[in-house]
C-alpha cells in the first residue's frame, strides 16, 4: 500500500483532477489517495470565517455564492455525463447548504470555524469520487472524520488511527480528505494550514504503508526557496532529520510536522510533481546523498527575547527559570544563544508575550525584536568538515546577523536576521554555498 497526497494546486482544476485520476490509475499498486482542497478555496473559507467571526454575515454569504459559482464552473469541466453532473450538484446543493446555515448563526465561535474549514476537503474528495466512478474506476471515499483523531495536546493517535483504518483498506483505491480531524470532544479539527502533508504521513505510519509519496506543482525539496531564488534546483536524496528541519524552519513543499510519524514508523517519504511525473523527486528516508550542504530554508514572524541580568553571572539555574517561564506559557523556543550576562532565544508564536515579558522581568531587563527570520542551513555538517562556517559567514559578511546557532545538531546551522534582509540573504548563500547551481 503507498499513500498518495495530492496537493491544491494538483487538484486546482477539472483538468488537473483529471490528470490525477490518470496517475493512480496507471498501475496495480493499491493506494490511499489524500487530497487537499482545491487551490484558493481554504484561503476563501478562512475568510469567511473571520467575516462571521466579526459579525459580518452578509459579505460572508456573497463570499459563499461567489465559490458556488467557481464549483458550478468546475463541475460543468469535470464530469461528461448528465448523470454524474447531477450528482455533482447534488454535493454541491448539500455541503453549501451546510455552509450558509452556519453563516447563519448568530454566535458563530470557533468551533463553527473549523466545520467551515473543514469544507474544502470535503468538497474536492466528494467531487473526485463521482469523477472516479463516472469513469468506471473501483474507489471508495472514506471520511477522516471517521478515522482521523487527535488526543488532547493536538496530536495524532496514529495506533487508534491504524485501527479504524485498516479493517476499510478493501478496495486498491480508498480516497479521503487531509487536514481535516476529530478532536477529543468530537468536533471537526484541522491539523493546521497546509497540513494535508501530515495527514499522508501519519496515514502512512498508522497503517505501515510501503511509502508516502506528495504530490505538489515543483519537482521535489529544491536546495533554496523557489519563489525567492531563481537558480535552485531539487534534491535526490535527503535523510529524515535533514527534511525534518527544512521542513519545520520554512520548507513550504511540508507542512512542518509532516515528516515525524513517517520518521517514526522509518515510512519512506517522496517528494513528485503532478505536472513533471517522470521527475526523480526527492527521497526522503535513512540515506542522505553526497552533498554536504543540501539546502537553505526561512522561516518568518519569528521573535527574538533577550534576558541581559548580571545575576546570571556564575549563577546556576538561571536557565532554567527562563525556560520554565516559556514552559508555563506552552510557548516553544527554536534558537538559543547565551553569554555570561545575557541569554537571547526566539519563538514563533507570541500570543503569551506579553505574559512572558512580565515573568521574565524577574530576573533581569528583557528587549524584545520582532519581524525576525531564522535561516537555516540544513544538511551533513558536522564539524570535522571544516571551512562550512568560513563559507557561510563569507556569503554573508555584508549582512547584519543577529543570533547564529552552530552545533545543536550535526544537519543545522541558523542565523537569525531581520526579515527585511530575507530574499538577501538567500541569494548570497545561494551564491556562496552552490556555486554549481545550473540555471
Ligand atoms: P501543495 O498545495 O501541493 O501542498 P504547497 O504550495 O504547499 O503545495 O508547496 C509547494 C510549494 O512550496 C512550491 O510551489 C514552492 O513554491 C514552495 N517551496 C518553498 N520552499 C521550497 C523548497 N525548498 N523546495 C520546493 N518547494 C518549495
Ligand atoms: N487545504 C488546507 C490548506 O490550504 C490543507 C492543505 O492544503 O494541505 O491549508
Ligand atoms: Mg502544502
Amino acid at each position: 500500500m503507498i499513500i498518495y497526497k495530492f496537493g491544491g494546486t494538483s487538484v486546482g482544476n477539472a483538468q488537473r483532477m483529471k490528470k490525477v485520476a490518470s496517475l493512480i490509475t496507471n498501475d496495480d499498486i493499491s493506494k490511499v489517495v489524500v487530497l487537499s482542497a482545491v487551490s484558493g478555496t481554504t484561503n476563501t473559507l478562512v475568510e469567511i470565517g473571520e467575516l462571521l467571526q466579526k459579525r459580518k454575515p452578509e459579505t460572508a454569504i456573497k463570499l459563499i455564492e461567489s465559490l458556488r459559482n467557481d464549483y458550478n464552473q468546475l463541475i460543468s469541466e469535470l464530469y461528461d455525463t448528465p448523470e454524474a453532473h447531477k450528482k455533482g450538484t447534488e454535493i454541491l446543493d448539500k455541503y453549501f447548504g451546510q455552509m450558509l446555515s452556519l453563516a447563519n448563526i448568530p454566535d458563530f465561535n470557533l468551533g463553527n470555524n473549523k466545520t467551515m474549514l473543514a469544507f474544502g476537503e470535503i468538497l474536492s474528495t466528494n467531487l473526485f469520487q463521482i469523477y472516479m466512478e463516472s469513469n468506471n474506476h473501483d474507489s471508495q471515499l472514506i471520511s477522516a472524520l471517521d478515522f482521523m483523531t487527535i488526543d488532547a495536546e493536538g496530536e495524532p493517535e496514529i495506533e487508534e488511527i491504524g485501527k479504524k483504518l485498516k479493517p476499510q483498506l478493501n478496495k486498491r483505491l480508498t480516497i479521503t480528505q487531509g487536514f481535516i480531524c476529530r478532536n477529543p470532544q468530537g468536533q471537526t479539527d484541522n491539523l493546521k494550514r497546509g497540513g494535508s502533508d501530515y495527514s499522508a504521513s501519519i496515514i502512512g505510519a498508522a497503517i505501515q504503508a510501503e511509502e508516502i509519496q506528495i504530490w505538489t506543482d515543483i519537482d521535489g525539496m529544491h536546495n533554496n526557496d523557489p519563489r525567492i531564488v531563481k537558480k535552485t534546483a531539487p534534491i535526490a536524496a535527503l535523510t529524515f532529520d535533514e527534511a525534518a528541519e527544512l521542513a519545520y524552519f520554512g520548507a513550504k513543499i511540508l507542512h512542518p510536522a509532516s515528516i515525524l510519524p513517517a520518521q517514526k514508523y522509518k515510512i519512506p517519504v517522496r517528494l513528485k510533481s503532478t505536472i513533471n511525473p517522470d521527475a526523480e523527486g526527492t527521497l526522503i528516508g535513512s540515506k542522505t546523498s553526497s552533498r554536504d550542504v543540501k539546502a537553505i530554508a526561512a522561516k518568518d514572524g519569528i521573535t527574538a527575547v533577550k534576558i541581559k541580568s548580571s545575576r546570571m553571572l556564575l549563577a546556576y539555574g538561571f536557565l532554567k527559570n527562563i525556560f520554565e517561564v516559556f514552559g508555563q506559557f506552552k510557548t516553544s523556543i527554536d534558537m538559543v544563544t547565551t553569554s555570561e550576562v545575557a541569554v537571547s532565544l526566539t519563538i514563533d508564536d507570541d500570543t503569551h508575550l506579553e505574559s512572558i515579558k512580565t515573568e521574565l522581568n524577574k530576573f533581569g531587563n528583557v528587549e524584545v525584536d520582532i519581524n525576525q527570520t531564522i535561516i537555516c542551513i540544513v544538511g551533513d555538517l558536522i564539524s570535522e568538515k571544516s571551512g562550512i562556517l568560513k563559507r557561510i559567514f563569507d556569503a554573508v559578511s555584508d549582512i547584519p546577523v543577529r543570533m547564529v546557532s552552530y552545533g545543536g545538531s550535526r544537519n543545522n546551522i541558523s542565523l537569525l536576521i531581520d526579515s527585511k534582509l530575507k530574499a538577501d540573504v538567500l541569494n548570497a548563500l545561494n551564491d556562496g554555498l552552490f556555486e554549481n547551481v545550473k540555471d
